[in-house]
């Protein structure tokens, strides 16, 4: 943390990079950083691979997407980004950067820059960047309800498993710092677009439950998306859905996006879902992965589907 910490502060210059599709977590935690930078002095540049999701506009903050070329910087922050590949379009900011630095709570991290903090242990990357903020004796103020944001987003309101005492206990100072909680909470969990409640339904309705009532699986085609109205954003909490059935270990939503096929997968005790995720070079949390993957969306339900039987055979 210390080596970040007087890296971040050495920075001439830098552009903060979220994972692609950046979720509560990615896009609060690099507006956070962002203002640690600015009371330093150091003009950054928050670079996001598409449009900020709408649920998320109420963080304010300022974007910039591909097409503005963002010029490489000195300084380049990938944040809760799991691996390089995850950058997508903008790895090349990342790898033509003077210095290189990794702030990410993913298991499956390998260390992809010249400074890693990886902190599995931690709820959210928020949480790293709070401690951040305390180490170096930087109150929260304009970052408090950003980094609220981050932990009440990846821990599904402090419901998750991921959620520890300290989670609970920067949550605290957050909140004792400003972070309007019931406002962040309408926000990102209570304000649901009527289309988004469409495809939920007919999602529900369509979906498989195999393995004796143990596994959910659904998928999500462009054709549904445009027969409901409904947008990318709205699909990314359908897999916690599935896995919330009673007796459902494993939920498993696979969703056709720009010519692949996205998989999102949720367990609840049994499969390490950033292990099995990782077969298909994807990864995550043990409760929480996701894949990218090429072909036809059947297919892969029920490639899928089989090897989710054969890890519960390993396991059982
Ligand atoms: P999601 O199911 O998209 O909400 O993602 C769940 C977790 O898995 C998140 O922490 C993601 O960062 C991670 N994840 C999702 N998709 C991928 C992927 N294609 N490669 C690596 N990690 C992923
Ligand atoms: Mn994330
Ligand atoms: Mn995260």
């Amino acid at each position: 943390m210390k080596t970040l910490l007087s890296a971040l502060k050495k920075a001439e210059n830098a552009v903060i990079l979220p994972h692609k599709s950046a979720d509560g977590d990615a896009i609060a935690s690099c507006i956070a950083l962002g203002k640690l930078l600015l009371r330093w002095g150091i003009p950054y540049t928050i670079c996001l691979e598409e449009p900020v999701r709408s649920d998320l506009a109420f963080l304010g903050g300022d974007f910039a997407v591909l097409e503005d070329r963002v010029p490489v910087p000195h300084t380049a922050i990938a944040v809760d980004c799991g691996d390089a590949a995850r950058l997508g379009e903008r790895l090349p900011l990342f790898e033509g950067a003077k210095v290189k630095l990794v702030i990410d709570h993913h298991v499956t991290n390998e260390g992809f820059g010249d400074v890693c903090v990886v902190d599995p242990s931690a709820a959210a990357t928020a949480e790293i960047i709070a401690g951040l903020f305390d180490l170096a004796g930087e109150p929260f103020e304009d970052a408090a309800s950003p980094l609220y944001t981050g932990l009440v987003t990846d821990t599904g309101g402090f419901r998750f498993s991921n959620t520890t005492p300290k989670t609970l206990r920067v949550a605290a100072q957050l909140m004792e710092a400003g972070a309007e909680s019931g406002k962040i909470c309408l926000a990102v969990f209570e304000e649901n677009p009527l289309e988004k409640i469409r495809l939920e339904a007919a999602v529900m309705h369509e979906m498989t439950i195999c393995h004796n009532g143990k596994t959910a699986v659904a998928t999500v085609t462009e054709a549904l998306l445009s027969e409901t109205g409904a947008s990318d954003e709205d699909t990314s909490h359908l897999s916690g859905l599935l896995r919330g059935i009673r007796g459902v270990e494993t939920g498993v939503l696979l969703r056709e996006k720009d010519g692949q096929i996205k998989i999102s997968m949720r367990t609840s005790q049994v499969l390490d879902a950033a292990a099995f995720c990782k077969t298909f070079g994807g990864g995550g949390h043990a409760r929480a992965a996701g894949a990218t993957v090429e072909g036809d969306i059947s297919v892969w339900k029920e490639e899928i589907i089989k090897r989710i039987g054969e890890a519960y055979g390993r396991h059982c």
